[in-house]
């Protein structure tokens, strides 16, 4: 059995119906802890283990920075951000998975995001599946980044 629960989830082993949207090569979860002023908190993480960004193939890396830029616009949609904030932790000392994986943090005025946060708390099993629902269904219709088209 393999011990990292990242690789559980990308398996299919575990969470499968946390998974908001899966693709050959990454994937997006609701976080397990998250603050209630930014809740909709998402990670995209590759589907095969991979320990740190250096260790990525770039192509990879590309796959998970154009998908979290989607999960941001998605979260708006599902959950009301105004914006994100984008991180990822590469042996932070609050680091819990050594499975390479960005966070998207919907941001909304007023919220006070700050990091690290003292504040995140463990979410719910039936709150992360109800928000990968809402993810997934606000990821296969994206909304607009209200550019419009004109210029
Ligand atoms: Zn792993």
């Amino acid at each position: 059995m393999d011990p990292c629960p990242f690789c559980r989830i990308a398996a299919g082993l575990e969470d499968a119906d946390l998974v908001a949207l899966r693709t050959d090569r990454v994937l997006v979860v609701p976080a397990l802890r998250q603050r209630r002023r930014n809740r909709g908190h998402a990670l995209v993480l590759p589907v095969d283990h991979v320990a740190r960004t250096a260790d990525a193939d770039p192509a990879l890396l590309g796959e998970i920075l154009r998908t979290a830029g989607r999960v941001g616009l998605a979260q708006r949609a599902a959950f009301g951000a105004t914006g994100t904030t984008t991180f990822l932790n590469e042996d932070a000392p609050d680091q819990v998975l050594p499975h390479l994986h960005v966070h998207v943090v919907p941001r909304r005025a007023g919220d006070r995001f700050r990091m690290p946060d003292p504040e995140g708390e463990v979410q719910d099993r039936e709150e992360r599946r109800l928000q990968g629902l809402a993810l997934a269904a606000a990821l296969r219709s994206p909304p607009s980044t209200g550019s419009g088209g004109r210029g």
